[in-house]
């Protein structure tokens, strides 16, 4: 990849820094992350963060000029006064971010990191014996502990570890700082996240960042670091080093990248300014022990890729160097800087010397992570209680069975539909609480209530969000649209853009339906599609799923994509809506496998290339689908007044007689007014509707093999 590009030898003009740090931004390594297909990875964006901050705050600049001026001097006085063997211990808080995914981990996965931590910066790591002969005399015992923090800010008792239910775990980048956060000065923040960079997600895994001592801004000062790099168990047992932790602490106790600053002479202004970490012309990729990108440093010494700040592989890293000591030291013995988080005042402010019993925090979920099960179908519970073990518990189940339980992980069967709450208390000898989750769960009814015809138009908001069920992916969703329809005023759009990430699935849900009450053996699902493609080459795709045991398992129904007859208007149009009924294109699914379905769940599938909104309307399921007729025009057919009171007139516009099936169903898909005409072409017809109920209904003329759909609204008064 590009790495290779950067291997060769230092040309000998001095190279124009500016220009490599804008190379460094994009450069990768290509790295097998699972079996089967590669992944780029970017082992830090610490640097481009700082960038950031400094674009967005000039004083940042300035703060990080005096930094390092100070750096310089203190680590010239701390190389006297700090080689006492003083211990400095600094508390940690680690902020989970989840989603009850596997990036909620476990504690001992945490415990695991921490002993990572704290064998590399005390030089008690196994692998120091890979210290090339060279480097070993300078690579040091750092003298910094990290010890869970077990007070939190507020002065209740914690294992160091919070967990917090967001969506912004998958690429919510450093917005999940405002989420949790503890005082900068006191606990080393560390959030624990799935990915990081939404917009970063087409380009590669960051696998972490962190902020430097002088981060003048508190809100932003601490570490992120993604999930599966944590330690060298569970989620990260694939990646066995665990050592991107010690990379990000390296940054936030104040260490650059020896390639931070190029090659040179000078080791004040070069590589990371430290002397005796060599320069590096640019990150090191794999463990190249025979490298030397820098030839014009002094002394001229090979790459050293032990060095923890590179980006040499995990279990390549196994130093720090007395230099970078320094440089700590003379961060921890500054109060402006890290000093405050060694202090004895944080301490004893955090409980790291004490080692309490905490009450358990209570959480929970079901193991499948389903909330929405069909009646009769059991579910699993999960205890996902946290900051303590748990002594006792107990659930309860509303309309569940049993509605009771100690179980750690109880089996409970809901036999009636509903929306449902659980709660969960818990209890240790250090105090007892509680947590309940209203409507958790959702038990839909083995025969629906919702019957066919069915029809769903998106008009009314009220019965789209009791029926229909949008899954959000962050920001990124289906979204009820009232400006933009095929009939009356909405649609449903898949919302799609050049933000929306590549590959970005997001669902919204039917509700279930009974496709048995139309008895017949070739139900047609039909609707109102529109797309056009954004860019030629990339097409949206929508796929239609069907599920018959309220959404355990999906088959899908119908796939398509532009050159399967997605586009409803052709060309490359950036940024498109459809404007005119003639936008819109009729869309066809044959049923005949639900035709004796009692509960079809329907599951509409935008899969996002960063183009445009997928729209659809006019939802179907009937004997006819709307798209195997031609429509029946404006002028065709129409009905007035609109709103009607007592009757409704239907005016046909028909070239040539024709016979006429009018059905008239309401929002449940009730048929309640059925009537077959004979030759009708140009013909007034009234329906006595004085009868019917204020409302909305909907009134369908199928002509041969022509059929329309009129929205009928009924008021009274
Ligand atoms: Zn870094």
């Amino acid at each position: 990849m590009f790495a290779g590009f950067f291997k060769t030898k230092a040309p000998l003009l001095k190279p124009n820094l500016k220009k490599m740090k804008k190379v460094m931004l994009f450069l990768v390594i290509a790295v097998n992350e699972f079996a089967g297909f590669s992944q780029s990875i970017i082992p830090c964006t610490t640097d481009e963060y700082e960038r950031l901050l400094i674009q967005n705050n000039p004083d940042m600049q300035i703060a990080k000029d005096r930094y390092l001026d100070e750096i310089s001097r203190l680590v010239t006085e701390t190389d006297k006064s700090y080689k006492t063997g003083a211990v400095r211990i600094i508390p940690v808080v680690f902020h989970i971010i989840h989603q009850y995914g596997e990036e909620n981990i476990s504690k001992a996965q945490i415990l695991d990191q921490m002993r990572v931590l704290n064998e590399d910066f005390r030089r008690m790591n196994a692998d120091t014996v890979n210290t090339r002969a060279e480097f070993k005399a300078r690579s040091v015992d750092t003298e910094i502990e990290f010890k869970l923090a077990r007070k939190d800010p507020q002065g209740g008792c914690t294992d160091g570890i919070t967990r917090t239910y967001s969506t912004l775990t998958d690429g919510g980048d450093n917005e999940v700082k405002n989420l949790i956060r503890w005082d900068y000065r006191k606990y080393m923040n560390i959030w624990i996240v799935k990915k990081i960079g939404r917009e970063a997600a087409g380009s590669g895994i960051i696998l972490g960042y962190a902020t430097f001592p002088y981060s003048t801004n508190s809100s932003n000062d601490g570490i992120v670091m993604i999930s599966s790099r944590v330690g060298t168990i569970g989620t990260s047992s694939k990646f066995n080093a665990g050592r991107t932790l010690t990379h990000e602490v390296g940054h936030w106790i104040g260490l650059y990248h020896p390639f931070e600053g190029g090659c040179g002479g000078s080791c004040n202004s070069t590589g990371d300014r430290i002397c005796d970490t060599p320069p590096v012309i640019a990150s090191s990729n794999g463990c190249p022990k025979n490298n030397n990108s820098c030839n014009n440093d002094n002394p001229d010494e090979l790459d050293m890729v032990e060095n923890y700040l590179d980006y040499s592989n995990g279990n390549c890293q196994n130093a720090f160097t007395a230099g970078q000591k320094a440089v700590i030291n003379a961060v921890v013995s500054n109060s402006s800087y890290r000093g405050q988080n060694v202090s004895v005042t944080t301490a004893n402010a955090t409980g790291i010397n004490t080692n309490p019993t905490c009450g358990p925090k209570p959480d929970f979920h079901t193991i499948s992570r389903r909330t929405i099960v069909c009646e009769g179908s059991p579910l699993q519970f999960e205890d996902l209680s946290y900051n303590d073990s748990v002594a006792d518990r107990t659930w309860t189940f509303e309309g569940g069975s049993p509605s009771i339980s100690t179980f750690i992980n109880p089996t409970v069967t809901y036999t009636k539909a509903g929306i449902y709450k659980v709660t969960l208390q818990v209890s240790n000898s250090s105090g007892s609480n509680s947590v309940t989750k209203t409507a958790f769960i959702t038990v839909l009814p083995a025969t629906s209530d919702i019957k066919t015809p069915y029809q769903e138009s998106f008009e009314i908001d009220s019965i789209f969000k009791k029926e229909w069920n949008v899954i959000e992916e962050g920001s990124f969703s289906w979204k009820r649209n009232t400006t933009i329809s095929y009939s009356g005023k909405s649609c449903l759009q898949a919302v799609i853009s050049s933000a929306t990430p590549v590959n970005y699935r997001f669902n919204v849900y039917s509700p279930v339906i009974d496709v048995s009450a139309l008895g017949i053996s070739n139900p047609t699902l039909s609707f109102r599609g529109a797309y056009s493609i954004a860019d030629a080459s990339k097409s949206e795709l929508l796929v239609i799923h069907a599920s018959t045991d309220c959404g355990e398992t999906w088959k899908s129904v119908k796939s398509l994509r532009s050159n399967t007859g997605l586009t409803s208007v052709e060309g490359v149009n950036l940024n498109w809506k459809p404007t005119s009924q003639s936008h819109w294109k009729a869309q066809t699914a044959s049923l005949a496998a639900y035709s004796t379905t009692k509960n079809l769940m329907l599951r509409f599938e935008a899969i996002s290339q960063s183009g445009n909104s997928i729209y659809i309307d006019d939802i179907n399921i009937d004997r006819f689908g709307l798209g195997i007729p031609n429509a029946l025009g404006e002028s065709e057919f129409t009905i007035y007044p609109i709103p009607a009171k007592e009757q409704l007139t239907v005016n046909f516009d028909l070239a040539l007689p024709t016979d006429v099936t009018l059905t008239m169903t309401d929002l449940t898909g009730k048929t309640i007014y059925l009537n077959e005409l004979t030759s009708i072409s140009k013909t007034k017809y009234d329906i006595d509707i004085f009868s019917l109920p204020a409302g909305v209904y909907f009134l369908k003329a199928v002509a041969g093999t022509y059929i329309g759909i009129r929205k009928v609204l009924i008021i009274k008064n």
